[in-house]
């Protein structure tokens, strides 16, 4: 049984979520997936709103860009195993938010790698079983590979493992 809350926003336990504030929910209504039980349906509905939505208002404001990475912060923190493999399934986002001239403008996230920094793509493409990872590191966000433990590229964690 799945047990994921926010507020009043609570899982019914068949991968999707209702507000604990209605009086009831209807069971064909499948607005709002449960991040933590249905990540991959959580991801995806996310990604749609971050691709068509440049700002929002509301309790938060922020861009398209703002709610990819705070439905990856989600996930992360509701499903840690299963995210990679999910985002690696989604593949890439486009997210919309506006630059200071008002224009219109793309964020792309890349899952796995391609179109990510050359650094990254070059240790990708050197590294066999490497998995390329984007971290949310605040307002910014860091791209990352993550070695295969025997590859020697991470010295001394290796040396831990044996
Ligand atoms: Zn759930």
């Amino acid at each position: 049984m799945c047990n994921f809350q926010h507020g009043t926003i609570e899982c019914r336990g068949d991968g999707y979520c209702w507000d604990a504030n209605c009086d009831g929910y209807d069971p064909n209504d499948h607005s709002l997936p449960c991040p933590a039980c249905n990540t991959k349906g959580w991801l995806e509905q996310q990604k749609e709103e971050a691709e068509t939505c440049i700002s929002f208002s509301g309790i938060d404001s922020g861009t398209g860009v703002d709610i990819w990475e705070s439905a990856v912060r989600v996930a992360q923190r509701e499903n840690p195993e299963g995210v990679e493999a999910l985002l690696l399934e989604i593949g890439e986002v486009n997210a919309l938010y506006e630059d200071d001239q008002g224009q219109t403008q793309t964020k792309r996230f890349s899952y796995p790698g391609q179109g990510m920094s050359v650094l990254a793509d070059s240790l990708l493409s050197q590294t066999p079983g490497a998995v390329p990872m984007i971290f949310d590191v605040g307002p910014s966000y860091n791209e990352c590979i993550i070695a295969p433990s025997g590859s020697g590229m991470s010295g001394q964690f290796d040396k831990l493992a044996k």
